[in-house]
């Protein structure tokens, strides 16, 4: 369909304020780095994370599968090689295949974790990132799903709270992800070309289910400090992460992956982000390009209307709305793009030290 509309596209080059991407993934791509490192130089990003550094990702099969990696690689790799312009989490034990159980004997299997969560932070870890699969695929020894407030893993969260850093924990996804994948499914392409995205089946808990389990975790753990992710996985519902971020001051999120989301919503989307400027971190979860990173200034930054957003994967051309740009003030901005990431990111205040 040819789109008659008559408009001026204003695209960034840069952000306006030094950018942290404090969500992504490097995924091994070492031989890349440099070409990163230049996107984000081009697009005026300081800093990018790797949450999944010590995790081995592979794909297969329309899905992935992984296993534990090293993490060390990534401080020889990313960290030695261009100092202060990367950091890591680690996922800890929540590296192994979720084909398997999570653990056969729960105690040991949570002292392990405080163990090499305790290790990986002394190595320069800066926080501890759970994948989806808490909740959703991972069962414990009886074959019963563990789910993230589930008390056994309780002491888990409870260090990171010790340690200082902050448990960036994705649970749930967008809401068509859990409905039939027919032609009504609001993202039908993705779905089909991704059908391991698809949570439709019965085997999988529902996502009201996840998001309840999700927030009485962060709830039962006030002392320590929870990234929830994507707008908290339901951008759908603003109201929701707005009654929860009211209710939950130890909680943060950021909207990586989500700006088709918000920017169908544009003006409760932009009241969102001057009433929680606060606690809205910057982040792609994209491959690093400098054309994604000005994507996202341009819906953070303008007020151009009705433009194409990218799906999940980072690629352009399976949308099925467009989205128009927030047009964010400036003090707004730089909370979102560097402030609440220096006030949550061990050490990161010091490696921002005359680059702001
Ligand atoms: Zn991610």
């Amino acid at each position: 369909m040819a789109c008659r509309l008559v408009k001026t596209d204003h695209i960034p080059e840069r952000a306006r304020f030094p950018a942290v991407d404090a969500h992504n993934h490097l995924w091994s791509d070492w031989d890349r780095l440099g070409e990163i490192a230049r996107a984000m130089d081009e697009a005026g990003v300081a800093c990018c994370s790797d949450l999944t550094a010590n995790l081995d990702l592979r794909m297969a099969g329309g899905g992935y599968s992984f296993r534990a990696g090293r993490i060390e690689t990534f401080f020889e790799r990313a960290a030695a090689a261009h100092p202060g312009r990367f950091y890591c989490f680690t996922t800890a034990t929540f590296s192994r295949p979720f084909s398997e159980p999570l653990f056969t004997d729960a105690r040991a299997f949570a002292e392990e974790t405080v163990e090499l969560l305790r290790k990986h932070v002394r190595l320069g870890a800066r926080g501890l990132k759970i994948l989806k699969e808490l909740g959703l695929r991972y069962r414990d020894a009886g074959g019963n799903i563990v789910f993230a407030d589930d008390p056994r893993l309780a002491p888990v969260w409870e260090e990171a709270g010790r340690l200082g850093v902050p448990v960036l924990i994705h649970q749930s996804d967008p809401a068509a992800f859990f409905e039939p994948v027919t032609p009504e499914n609001e993202h039908f392409d993705t779905l089909r070309k991704y059908p391991s995205w698809s949570f439709a089946g019965p085997e999988f808990p529902r996502k009201e289910a996840l998001l309840e389990h999700r927030d009485r975790l962060v709830r039962n753990h006030p002392r320590t400090v929870f990234m929830l992710p994507h707008v908290a996985n339901q951008p759908e519902d603003l109201g929701y992460v707005s009654r929860l971020l009211d209710s939950c001051p130890n909680a943060f999120i950021d909207f990586s992956a989500r700006t088709d989301e918000l920017g169908r919503q544009p003006y409760s989307a932009r009241d969102f982000f001057l009433r929680h400027s606060g606690r809205i971190l910057f982040g792609i979860d994209m491959p690093v390009s400098a054309e994604l990173y000005r994507y996202h200034f341009r819906f953070l930054e303008t007020r151009d209307e009705f433009f194409i957003p990218p799906d999940y994967d980072g690629t352009f051309g399976r949308h099925r709305w467009k989205v128009h740009g927030l047009g964010l003030p400036d003090a707004v901005l730089k909370r979102v793009y560097h402030e609440n990431a220096m006030l949550i990111i061990p050490g990161l205040r010091d490696e921002m030290v005359g680059r702001i």
